[in-house]
């Protein structure tokens, strides 16, 4: 293993620097419990856009934003995670393991819990540090660009079907079609779901067609069936209240946003009684990362990705802002500008 460097490249978040820029920062140092990771790959999530469009409350400033981080192991190794080790980290990235929720095994509501690129940071950049207890080993089917974006797109897509209720064999509806939302319909395929799609964009729909959904439509369309469980992926409220009107009596609509524009006035009456239920979808538990990373790597799941240099990150989470790629934007250091 060759030396480290004392420094390293890093993309650095700072609001009173106006923005996202890529500078040269000492090498982070691992703590007590901690890993420091050589970055092979960092996917771009929509909540990255949040962090550096203000649409989210300031945490760490600055920091380094990203989230879905492969890595390999260089320093601050324990016993489970030997130097070399490759491993993912995601968008939980550290909880206190003490207060009532993580007492009841709800770790995703911890009082304390903090996250990856948002309080401590992230993965754009050449190194990183993250607990130990946080990181999931890869399985070696999956290539770097192609593990990035299963660690929050994938997990999260995966606990809002948990929260959903899917079960095997039902009516699922997808209501936006981006980097988590396109992971589930090989999900749901396993499962013998039927996957309806409701997404904004010609390019979306063609993608959603690409990979054999049952039925395609506009951002608000009403799939032609009534849909036992709906997934939300988009931040607009109008969907929600779309995917509502779809639901039979008893369904589930589960918002997979950290952020939503609004929620439109809607009707009791005809879209919330008969026992439809509405519930958000918030982080992840590593219960969730460990059984998706099982499963993903058992179906083979491949997601749609993009790579993009450290220095063109801006580029990236352009792409991510103007859903101008198919499936996921991720950034890869060791890629040459
Ligand atoms: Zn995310
Ligand atoms: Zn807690």
């Amino acid at each position: 293993m060759p030396a480290l460097p004392s420094s390293m490249r890093a993309a650095v978040f700072d609001r009173s620097a106006g923005g996202l820029r890529v500078i040269e920062r000492p090498l982070p140092v691992p703590g007590d419990g901690d890993v420091l990771l050589r970055v092979r790959a960092c996917g771009v999530c929509r909540t990255d856009l949040h962090i550096v469009d203000g649409e989210l409350p300031p945490h760490a400033d600055p920091v380094v934003p990203g989230h879905q981080i492969v890595g390999d192991v260089v320093a601050g190794a324990t016993a489970d995670r030997p130097v070399g080790t490759r491993v993912g980290v995601s968008w939980i990235a550290s909880t206190d393991g003490t207060c009532p929720f993580c007492r009841r095994r709800d770790e995703n509501l911890c009082d304390a819990i903090r996250f990856t690129g948002y309080d401590v940071d992230g993965g754009y950049a050449e190194y990183a540090v993250a607990r130990a207890a946080f990181t999931y080993p890869l399985p070696d089917a999956l290539d770097d660009t192609h593990a990035a974006p299963l660690l929050c797109a994938g997990i999260i897509g995966f606990r809002a079907l948990r929260v959903a209720g899917v079960e095997r064999g039902e009516r699922v509806g997808l209501f936006g079609f981006g980097a988590s939302a396109h992971l589930m319909v090989a999900v749901l395929r396993s499962w013998d779901c039927e996957v309806y799609v409701s997404t904004r964009g010609e390019s979306h729909r063609a993608f959603a067609r690409s990979l054999g959904v049952d039925w395609v439509g506009d951002a608000t369309d009403r799939p032609p069936v009534a849909l036992d469980r709906a997934v939300t992926f988009a931040p607009a409220g109008d969907v929600v209240i779309a995917a509502l009107g779809a639901l039979r009596k008893g369904g589930i609509v589960a918002i997979n946003a950290i952020h939503l524009d609004r929620i439109p006035q809607f009707d009791y009456d005809t879209l919330l009684w008969g026992e439809r239920q509405l519930r958000s979808v918030a982080n992840m538990t590593r219960s969730d990362a460990r059984d998706f990373l099982t499963l993903a790597a058992r179906i083979g799941l491949k997601p749609h990705a993009t790579a993009f240099s450290l220095e063109r990150v801006g580029d990236a989470l352009a792409a991510v802002r103007g859903d101008a790629v198919d499936g996921a934007a991720v950034v890869v250091p060791g890629l040459r500008p």
